[in-house]
Protein backbone atom coordinates (compact mmCIF):
# COMPACT_ATOMS: atom_id res chain seq x y z
CA UNK A 1 0.00 0.00 0.00
CA UNK A 2 1.57 3.21 -0.76
CA UNK A 3 1.43 6.11 1.85
CA UNK A 4 -0.60 9.33 1.18
CA UNK A 5 1.09 12.62 1.00
CA UNK A 6 0.61 14.38 3.43
CA UNK A 7 0.29 18.44 2.04
CA UNK A 8 -0.31 20.21 5.67
CA UNK A 9 0.30 19.85 9.02
CA UNK A 10 -1.33 22.35 11.98
CA UNK A 11 -2.30 21.91 15.15
CA UNK A 12 -5.86 20.04 15.17
CA UNK A 13 -5.59 18.53 11.72
CA UNK A 14 -3.70 17.19 9.18
CA UNK A 15 -4.38 17.42 5.53
CA UNK A 16 -3.70 14.51 3.08
CA UNK A 17 -3.45 14.38 -0.71
CA UNK A 18 -7.43 13.25 -1.89
CA UNK A 19 -8.30 10.64 -3.80
CA UNK A 20 -9.17 12.65 -7.04
CA UNK A 21 -7.32 15.98 -7.82
CA UNK A 22 -8.39 19.05 -5.93
CA UNK A 23 -9.37 17.25 -2.96
CA UNK A 24 -8.14 16.85 0.24
CA UNK A 25 -8.86 14.56 3.23
CA UNK A 26 -8.93 16.47 6.41
CA UNK A 27 -7.81 14.34 9.37
CA UNK A 28 -8.47 15.25 13.07
CA UNK A 29 -6.14 15.15 15.96
CA UNK A 30 -6.61 15.25 19.60
CA UNK A 31 -4.15 17.30 20.18
CA UNK A 32 -5.31 21.31 21.44
CA UNK A 33 -3.16 24.24 21.77
CA UNK A 34 -3.76 27.67 23.06
CA UNK A 35 -2.31 31.16 23.59
CA UNK A 36 -0.59 30.78 20.30
CA UNK A 37 0.52 26.81 20.79
CA UNK A 38 2.69 28.10 24.58
CA UNK A 39 0.06 25.83 26.06
CA UNK A 40 -0.33 22.38 24.64
CA UNK A 41 -2.27 18.95 25.89
CA UNK A 42 -4.13 16.24 23.96
CA UNK A 43 -7.96 16.13 24.70
CA UNK A 44 -9.02 11.85 23.99
CA UNK A 45 -11.85 11.57 21.48
CA UNK A 46 -11.81 15.39 20.69
CA UNK A 47 -10.85 14.87 16.73
CA UNK A 48 -13.55 12.26 16.34
CA UNK A 49 -16.00 15.06 17.88
CA UNK A 50 -14.91 17.25 15.83
CA UNK A 51 -14.75 15.44 12.85
CA UNK A 52 -18.71 14.76 13.74
CA UNK A 53 -20.07 18.22 14.90
CA UNK A 54 -18.22 20.14 11.68
CA UNK A 55 -19.73 17.63 9.06
CA UNK A 56 -22.92 18.69 11.01
CA UNK A 57 -22.67 22.25 10.88
CA UNK A 58 -20.76 22.43 7.55
CA UNK A 59 -23.46 20.23 6.32
CA UNK A 60 -26.54 22.48 7.78
CA UNK A 61 -24.53 25.81 6.43
CA UNK A 62 -24.73 24.08 3.27
CA UNK A 63 -28.13 23.80 3.56
CA UNK A 64 -28.89 27.45 3.51
CA UNK A 65 -26.69 28.67 0.83
CA UNK A 66 -23.54 29.15 2.65
CA UNK A 67 -20.79 27.32 -0.43
CA UNK A 68 -18.20 25.07 2.07
CA UNK A 69 -15.24 23.22 1.01
CA UNK A 70 -17.28 20.12 2.84
CA UNK A 71 -17.83 17.15 0.58
CA UNK A 72 -18.01 14.46 3.16
CA UNK A 73 -17.14 12.66 6.18
CA UNK A 74 -14.78 9.63 5.24
CA UNK A 75 -14.60 7.91 8.69
CA UNK A 76 -14.16 8.62 12.34
CA UNK A 77 -11.27 11.51 11.97
CA UNK A 78 -11.22 11.86 8.02
CA UNK A 79 -13.27 14.34 6.22
CA UNK A 80 -13.27 14.81 2.40
CA UNK A 81 -13.05 18.37 1.21
CA UNK A 82 -12.69 20.81 -1.48
CA UNK A 83 -9.16 21.58 -2.03
CA UNK A 84 -9.40 25.43 -1.85
CA UNK A 85 -6.24 28.81 -1.18
CA UNK A 86 -6.94 29.48 2.31
CA UNK A 87 -7.34 33.39 2.81
CA UNK A 88 -4.77 33.87 5.83
CA UNK A 89 -7.49 35.72 7.88
CA UNK A 90 -9.26 34.72 10.50
CA UNK A 91 -12.62 36.19 10.71
CA UNK A 92 -14.12 36.36 14.04
CA UNK A 93 -17.92 37.18 15.11
CA UNK A 94 -18.27 37.81 18.39
CA UNK A 95 -21.83 38.48 20.03
CA UNK A 96 -21.11 38.19 24.06
CA UNK A 97 -17.92 39.49 25.44
CA UNK A 98 -15.41 37.10 26.00
CA UNK A 99 -11.57 36.14 25.26
CA UNK A 100 -9.19 38.82 23.92
CA UNK A 101 -12.11 41.16 23.48
CA UNK A 102 -12.63 41.63 27.18
CA UNK A 103 -9.12 41.71 27.96
CA UNK A 104 -8.26 44.81 25.04
CA UNK A 105 -11.24 46.62 25.79
CA UNK A 106 -12.57 46.01 29.59
CA UNK A 107 -15.19 44.58 28.79
CA UNK A 108 -16.52 41.77 31.82
CA UNK A 109 -17.15 38.55 30.16
CA UNK A 110 -20.71 37.53 29.56
CA UNK A 111 -21.87 41.48 28.75
CA UNK A 112 -24.22 40.97 25.57
CA UNK A 113 -22.58 42.92 22.82
CA UNK A 114 -24.97 46.04 21.55
CA UNK A 115 -24.42 44.09 17.85
CA UNK A 116 -22.50 41.52 16.71
CA UNK A 117 -18.91 42.68 16.34
CA UNK A 118 -16.75 41.22 13.02
CA UNK A 119 -12.94 41.36 13.64
CA UNK A 120 -10.04 40.10 11.57
CA UNK A 121 -6.68 38.72 12.47
CA UNK A 122 -3.78 37.73 10.65
CA UNK A 123 -2.63 34.11 10.22
CA UNK A 124 0.81 34.04 11.32
CA UNK A 125 1.75 32.40 14.49
CA UNK A 126 5.07 34.17 14.52
CA UNK A 127 3.53 37.35 14.39
CA UNK A 128 0.57 35.64 16.84
CA UNK A 129 -2.31 36.35 14.21
CA UNK A 130 -2.37 39.99 14.83
CA UNK A 131 -5.57 42.00 14.39
CA UNK A 132 -6.05 43.84 11.30
CA UNK A 133 -7.82 45.93 9.67
CA UNK A 134 -10.33 45.75 6.71
CA UNK A 135 -7.30 48.52 5.21
CA UNK A 136 -4.54 46.23 5.82
CA UNK A 137 -6.19 43.42 4.28
CA UNK A 138 -7.04 44.75 1.18
CA UNK A 139 -3.46 47.18 1.09
CA UNK A 140 -1.33 44.07 1.92
CA UNK A 141 -3.02 42.05 -0.85
CA UNK A 142 -4.34 39.30 1.53
CA UNK A 143 -8.06 39.37 0.22
CA UNK A 144 -9.71 41.45 -2.73
CA UNK A 145 -12.44 44.10 -1.69
CA UNK A 146 -14.53 41.81 -3.33
CA UNK A 147 -13.31 38.67 -0.95
CA UNK A 148 -13.65 40.66 1.92
CA UNK A 149 -17.03 41.77 0.85
CA UNK A 150 -18.20 38.07 0.71
CA UNK A 151 -16.38 37.05 3.74
CA UNK A 152 -18.25 39.54 5.68
CA UNK A 153 -21.59 38.56 4.65
CA UNK A 154 -21.16 35.23 4.75
CA UNK A 155 -19.76 35.35 8.43
CA UNK A 156 -22.88 37.45 9.24
CA UNK A 157 -25.21 34.80 7.93
CA UNK A 158 -23.07 32.02 9.54
CA UNK A 159 -23.53 33.63 12.95
CA UNK A 160 -27.24 34.10 12.33
CA UNK A 161 -27.97 30.91 10.99
CA UNK A 162 -25.77 29.45 14.00
CA UNK A 163 -26.71 31.26 16.75
CA UNK A 164 -30.09 29.85 16.01
CA UNK A 165 -29.56 26.61 15.95
CA UNK A 166 -27.51 26.97 19.33
CA UNK A 167 -30.03 28.62 20.69
CA UNK A 168 -32.36 25.56 19.60
CA UNK A 169 -30.69 23.53 21.76
CA UNK A 170 -29.78 25.13 25.11
CA UNK A 171 -26.38 27.41 24.00
CA UNK A 172 -25.25 30.51 23.30
CA UNK A 173 -23.45 31.32 20.46
CA UNK A 174 -20.85 33.35 22.38
CA UNK A 175 -18.41 33.79 19.62
CA UNK A 176 -16.28 31.92 16.80
CA UNK A 177 -13.56 31.99 14.66
CA UNK A 178 -13.75 30.82 10.35
CA UNK A 179 -11.77 30.58 7.91
CA UNK A 180 -12.51 31.27 4.37
CA UNK A 181 -10.56 29.34 0.92
CA UNK A 182 -10.92 30.31 -2.74
CA UNK A 183 -12.40 27.38 -5.26
CA UNK A 184 -11.58 28.10 -8.62
CA UNK A 185 -14.14 26.05 -11.24
CA UNK A 186 -13.51 26.51 -14.88
CA UNK A 187 -11.68 30.27 -14.73
CA UNK A 188 -14.45 31.26 -12.08
CA UNK A 189 -13.25 31.93 -8.50
CA UNK A 190 -15.64 31.31 -5.54
CA UNK A 191 -15.40 32.33 -1.95
CA UNK A 192 -15.92 29.44 0.41
CA UNK A 193 -15.83 28.53 4.01
CA UNK A 194 -13.06 25.94 5.04
CA UNK A 195 -11.32 24.51 7.74
CA UNK A 196 -13.77 23.44 10.69
CA UNK A 197 -16.49 24.67 13.10
CA UNK A 198 -16.22 22.85 16.31
CA UNK A 199 -16.02 23.84 19.86
CA UNK A 200 -12.13 24.12 19.20
CA UNK A 201 -13.21 27.46 17.03
CA UNK A 202 -16.59 28.65 18.82
CA UNK A 203 -17.44 29.59 22.35
CA UNK A 204 -20.74 27.84 23.38
CA UNK A 205 -21.85 27.94 27.01
CA UNK A 206 -25.31 26.56 28.41
CA UNK A 207 -28.07 28.79 28.02
CA UNK A 208 -28.97 28.47 31.80
CA UNK A 209 -26.05 28.68 33.66
CA UNK A 210 -23.63 29.47 31.53
CA UNK A 211 -21.22 26.80 31.96
CA UNK A 212 -18.89 26.91 29.03
CA UNK A 213 -18.56 23.45 26.76
CA UNK A 214 -15.82 24.49 24.56
CA UNK A 215 -11.87 24.71 24.25
CA UNK A 216 -12.21 27.05 27.00
CA UNK A 217 -12.54 24.55 29.59
CA UNK A 218 -9.00 23.23 28.12
CA UNK A 219 -7.22 27.09 27.74
CA UNK A 220 -8.70 27.80 31.30
CA UNK A 221 -7.92 24.44 32.82
CA UNK A 222 -11.53 24.15 34.07
CA UNK A 223 -11.28 19.88 33.18
CA UNK A 224 -14.05 17.63 31.50
CA UNK A 225 -12.82 19.11 27.98
CA UNK A 226 -14.34 15.89 25.82
CA UNK A 227 -17.09 15.73 28.32
CA UNK A 228 -18.22 19.06 27.01
CA UNK A 229 -17.72 18.48 23.51
CA UNK A 230 -19.66 15.19 24.04
CA UNK A 231 -22.69 17.68 25.49
CA UNK A 232 -22.49 19.63 22.55
CA UNK A 233 -22.36 16.97 20.07
CA UNK A 234 -25.53 14.95 21.97
CA UNK A 235 -27.85 18.23 22.31
CA UNK A 236 -27.15 18.28 18.47
CA UNK A 237 -28.15 15.14 18.10
CA UNK A 238 -24.97 13.62 16.35
CA UNK A 239 -23.15 11.57 19.14
CA UNK A 240 -20.90 9.19 17.23
CA UNK A 241 -22.11 6.46 19.27
CA UNK A 242 -25.25 6.78 17.72
CA UNK A 243 -22.95 4.98 14.35
CA UNK A 244 -23.41 7.06 10.88
CA UNK A 245 -26.93 6.75 9.63
CA UNK A 246 -28.46 6.68 12.73
CA UNK A 247 -29.44 10.21 13.68
CA UNK A 248 -32.13 11.89 16.27
CA UNK A 249 -32.80 15.11 15.51
CA UNK A 250 -31.69 18.21 17.83
CA UNK A 251 -33.44 18.28 20.92
CA UNK A 252 -35.21 21.45 21.40
CA UNK A 253 -34.88 23.66 24.51
CA UNK A 254 -37.96 25.65 25.74
N1 LIG B 1 -10.24 31.50 17.92
C1 LIG B 1 -9.76 30.43 17.19
N2 LIG B 1 -8.43 30.42 16.84
C2 LIG B 1 -7.58 31.41 17.17
C3 LIG B 1 -8.07 32.50 17.93
C4 LIG B 1 -9.42 32.50 18.28
O1 LIG B 1 -10.50 29.52 16.85
O2 LIG B 1 -6.39 31.34 16.80
C5 LIG B 1 -11.67 31.53 18.30
C6 LIG B 1 -11.87 31.33 19.78
O3 LIG B 1 -12.11 29.97 20.07
C7 LIG B 1 -13.09 32.16 20.06
C8 LIG B 1 -13.04 33.28 19.03
O4 LIG B 1 -12.16 32.82 18.00
O5 LIG B 1 -14.27 31.40 19.84
C9 LIG B 1 -12.53 34.58 19.57
O6 LIG B 1 -11.30 34.37 20.21
P1 LIG B 1 -10.52 35.52 20.99
O7 LIG B 1 -10.13 36.60 20.04
O8 LIG B 1 -11.32 35.94 22.16
O9 LIG B 1 -9.14 34.88 21.40
P2 LIG B 1 -8.77 33.86 22.53
O10 LIG B 1 -9.26 34.44 23.82
O11 LIG B 1 -9.47 32.59 22.15
O12 LIG B 1 -7.28 33.78 22.39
Amino acid sequence: MTRRRRIYEGKAKILYEGPEPGTLVQYFKDDATAFNAQKKGTITGKGVLNNRISEYLMQKLGEIGIPTHFVRRLNMREQLVREVEIIPIEVVVRNVAAGSLTKRFGIPEGTPLPRSIVEYYYKNDELGDPMVSEEHITAFGWAAPQDLDDMLSLALRINDYLSGLFLGIGLKLVDFKVEFGRLWENEEMRIVLADEISPDNCRLWDSKTNEKLDKDRFRQDLGNVAEAYQEVARRLGILPEAGPGDHTPPKLVQ
